[in-house]
């Protein structure tokens, strides 16, 4: 067992910000979705990431990880082994997911050899593999195009301004066509508003209340964090696991 001593500088040494990860340029770029229209419908960019998620669970009896609002509308990240927890990881949420002990939930199970895919942000793609320090071959990082985020405290303040009746339990930032913030209680909408009239939308999508660092981000570029897992696997029509 490794202990490590306060002030042992560890966190500094692992930071993904201030030892950048080693990115890749882009070579090719493909434009896809899902075949099936139902995970079309419900994810937010096509449900590319509910694809790989369920390739990992379905065909190689992996663990997925996302994340989902939680209680009192939290932002965490957790893991999944079937297809029914996944549902959860669908959607764009707009504000920064709280890691916890993701990083070493992945590497226990890439320790046991198992297969095991991460969707986040670039910088919790560049954590997670400063965490690591090593590469695994069952590992594939999914990082997300992003343009910052706002912390979790804005989410919070904004809905309590709000002064609904009602404590919503759910929140979403699309409709079927457009944005819209929603927030719902037992699955009924009780507050919904379009983005070009929401001031939470209007201030996320004008950049006004990222977190400080997003706004010097080492990971806002083309280049994608660096993966080591080939992309053999990825699915034809007849291997789509839909
Ligand atoms: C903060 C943010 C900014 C974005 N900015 C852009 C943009 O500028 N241009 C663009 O084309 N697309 C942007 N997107 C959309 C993003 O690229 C799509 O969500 C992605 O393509 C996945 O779409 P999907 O349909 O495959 O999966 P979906 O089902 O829509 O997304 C689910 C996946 O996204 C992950 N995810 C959702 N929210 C977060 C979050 N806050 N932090 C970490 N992971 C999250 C989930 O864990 C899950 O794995 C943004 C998304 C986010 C979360």
């Amino acid at each position: 067992m490794k202990i490590y001593v306060f002030g042992c500088n560890l966190c500094s040494i692992v930071c993904p910000v201030n030892n950048k990860v080693q990115t890749n340029e882009i070579k090719e770029v493909y434009a896809c979705w899902s075949l099936d229209e139902n995970v079309r419908k419900s994810s937010s960019s096509g449900g590319i990431a509910s694809i790989f998620y369920a390739d990992f669970i379905k065909n190689k009896n992996g663990s997925a990880f996302g994340c989902s609002y939680e209680k009192d509308l939290q932002l965490k990240f957790s893991r999944a082994t079937t297809l029914k927890e996944l549902e959860k990881f669908k959607t764009s949420k707009y504000s920064q997911g709280y890691i916890g002990n993701t990083y070493k939930e992945i590497e226990k199970d890439l320790k046991s050899d198992m297969y095991s895919v991460f969707v986040g942000t670039p910088c919790q793609v560049a954590g997670l593999k400063k965490y690591l320090k090593k590469d695994y071959e069952k590992l594939l990082t999914i990082d997300l195009i992003c343009h910052g985020v706002p912390s979790q405290k804005y989410i919070d303040d904004y809905i309590s301004s709000l002064n609904l009746e009602e404590v919503p339990d759910n929140l979403t930032f699309r409709g079927e066509r457009d944005f819209f913030f929603s927030l719902y209680k037992n699955n009924k909408i009780i507050f919904s508003e379009n983005s070009n009239k929401n001031t939470f939308f209007t201030a996320f999508l004008d950049g006004l209340f990222y977190r400080n660092n997003c706004y010097s981000c080492e990971y806002a570029n083309s280049n994608r964090i660096r993966r080591y897992y080939n992309w053999r696997f990825l699915g034809t029509r007849q291997g789509n696991p839909f």
